[in-house]
């Protein structure tokens, strides 16, 4: 296993559209690989999730964990709105360190997914886990969280522990999580 260097914003592999993965390489060993070397990598640099070409990799793999739960990856995946209703919260990226902004996202989306195995996946998502998913697809189609952020609400990582979020959530749009995460 190996821990893959992460792009930061300006490389370009972080604007490129990625690549479906074939059905017939997922199980191969070279790809099986990457999968440890992606997981190794969120793991090292204590990453909530991490996808593909954050690893210089334009393919469209992620993935992601959510507190305790085992590591999940998804394999070209697709996400479908249950509701439209937007949920803002705070969001951070290992491509883009040490800053923080706010992000409306989906609350609640239905992913449909491959595991790393190729075996089809189909789940639902709701709050924090939705968030973390829409903010790894969204690496897949070469958009950044700070795309989406209101511009006034981006803070330096120091800046934002001492004086608090520039623009404070309602407490109905908590996603209940701490703010350290990155991904
Ligand atoms: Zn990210």
């Amino acid at each position: 296993m190996a821990v893959l260097h992460v792009a930061r914003m300006g490389n370009p592999v972080l604007r490129k559209v990625a690549e479906p993965v074939p059905r017939e390489v997922i199980r191969s060993r070279p790809f099986q690989q990457f999968c440890d070397d992606l997981l190794e990598s969120m793991l090292e640099h204590d990453g909530t999730g991490l996808a593909a070409p954050q690893v210089h990799e334009s393919v469209r793999v992620v993935v992601f964990r959510v507190e305790d739960g085992d590591p999940m990856f998804l394999v070209n995946p697709t996400i479908t709105p249950i509701t439209e209703e937007l949920r803002a919260g705070y969001e951070g990226c290992l491509s883009v360190p040490n800053l923080r902004g706010k992000v409306e996202r989906w609350l609640h989306i239905r992913v449909d997914a491959l595991d790393r195995q190729g075996k089809p996946l189909a789940f639902e998502a709701h709050g924090w886990p939705a968030r973390i998913v829409q903010h790894e697809c969204d690496h897949l189609d070469g958009v950044l969280y700070v795309d989406r952020a209101d511009p006034r609400s981006l803070a330096f990582l120091p800046e934002f522990r001492r004086f608090g979020p520039p623009i404070p959530l309602a407490p109905s749009e908590s996603d209940d999580e701490d703010d350290e995460d990155e991904s």
